[in-house]
């Protein structure tokens, strides 16, 4: 078999190139196993001593596929195999081929030992390095493929299906870190909880796919309104909770004013039909001496909601009395 499709992965809008390092003091040597993979859709990258190797494969995005030689001028190749094993625990997987002269295939065991994926002696044939490069690709893109799902897993199990925001669990932690965080640097931490008005009757009369819509767009209005190192989640059905770092109570009834306006100015648009939609806020600000401050703040916030729905929605509150009854288990309706 010839030809470079055995190397290509095929994807949507293209082929990904596989970067490669190859590693020989030897020039001809570098030259000859270059060009061959040049040919068959690789990109290319040359080191003539090991500590030169080293250094390209300390840098961020450094090849995942190298072929080294065993015997180099400084670092020889099986202590870049270590060094490569020891360093890449948490980072992508590098699928090294070892290449030795053919008295050195012996010490083969020794090569794998130090981390070396396969080995190549010296000298092969075209047909033995296509061979050992396939089952490398093969091993690399696998371990991407793992990656990729593995990441899209605990995406899928840290944010919300609908809106794309974090989930519950995920904002509150983020709160649970904001807060041991200011704590440390005595910040302040702004909290506020909203609740969309009036969404049954937005359900019941325009239907529950305008309904998810509505929540699909209120979130992108309030993750775009908000800073970079602010979060925001879905807390509950047309729930949002947002954690505002740094922010003390004037600030954050500033901006609670202006989510809360950004949300209600224009109607949501959706299959032709159009509504206002307009959103109540509890506010809380961190006191930074609390025991359950997590649990005391959303306690807060939430009778600061309780308190915008009595005093007739579309509005933000800051409820500073003493503990009352918040939103759980209570109707608003008025
Ligand atoms: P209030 O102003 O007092 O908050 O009134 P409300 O109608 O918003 O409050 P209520 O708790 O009575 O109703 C909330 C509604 O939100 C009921 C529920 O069906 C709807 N809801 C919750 N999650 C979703 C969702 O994912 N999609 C849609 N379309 N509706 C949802
Ligand atoms: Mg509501
Ligand atoms: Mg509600």
């Amino acid at each position: 078999m010839s030809g470079r499709w055995l190397f290509d992965t095929p994807e949507v809008g293209g082929s990904r190139l596989t970067q490669a390092l190859v590693v020989d003091d030897s020039a001809v040597y570098r030259k000859l196993i270059g060009d061959h993979l040049r040919s068959w859709g690789f990109g290319v990258t040359l080191a003539e001593t090991g500590s030169e190797a080293w250094r390209i494969l300390e840098q961020p995005d450094a090849p995942k596929l190298v072929l080294l030689d065993w015997v180099l001028p400084d670092l020889d190749g099986i202590e870049i195999c270590q060094r490569i094993r020891q360093a890449g625990s948490s980072g992508p997987y590098v699928y090294v081929i070892l290449l030795t002269s053919n008295e050195g295939r012996q010490n083969m065991l020794d090569a794998m030992q130090a981390g070396a994926d396969d080995y190549l002696a010296k000298p092969f044939d075209e047909l033995e390095l296509k061979a050992n490069l396939l089952v490398g690709k093969r091993i690399l893109d696998l371990q991407e493929e793992l990656v990729s799902a593995r990441e899209s897993m605990r995406h899928a199990a840290t944010h919300d299906s609908l809106t794309g925001l974090m989930n519950r669990g995920e904002i509150v932690g983020m709160l649970q870190r904001e807060l041991e965080r200011a704590r440390r640097e005595h910040k302040p931490v702004g909290v506020l909880l909203g609740d969309v008005d009036h969404f049954k009757s937005v359900n019941d009369t325009l239907g529950h796919l305008f309904g998810d819509e509505a929540l699909r767009e209120i979130g992108r209005r309030l993750r775009k309104q908000l800073r970079i190192y602010d979060g925001v989640g879905r807390y509950g059905g047309e729930e949002f909770l947002m954690v505002l770092p740094n922010c003390d109570l004037p600030n954050t009834l500033l901006r609670a004013n202006e989510l809360r306006e950004i949300v209600g100015s224009t109607p949501v648009v959706y299959s032709g039909e159009e509504r206002l939609i307009t959103m109540s806020m509890g506010v809380a600000i961190s006191a930074c001496d609390g025991k359950n401050e997590v649990e005391a703040l959303l306690h807060q916030a939430d009778a600061g909601l309780y308190l915008a729905k009595e005093n007739g929605r579309n509005r933000i509150e800051h409820f500073t009395g003493p503990a009352r009854k918040t939103t759980a288990g209570r109707s608003r309706k008025s």
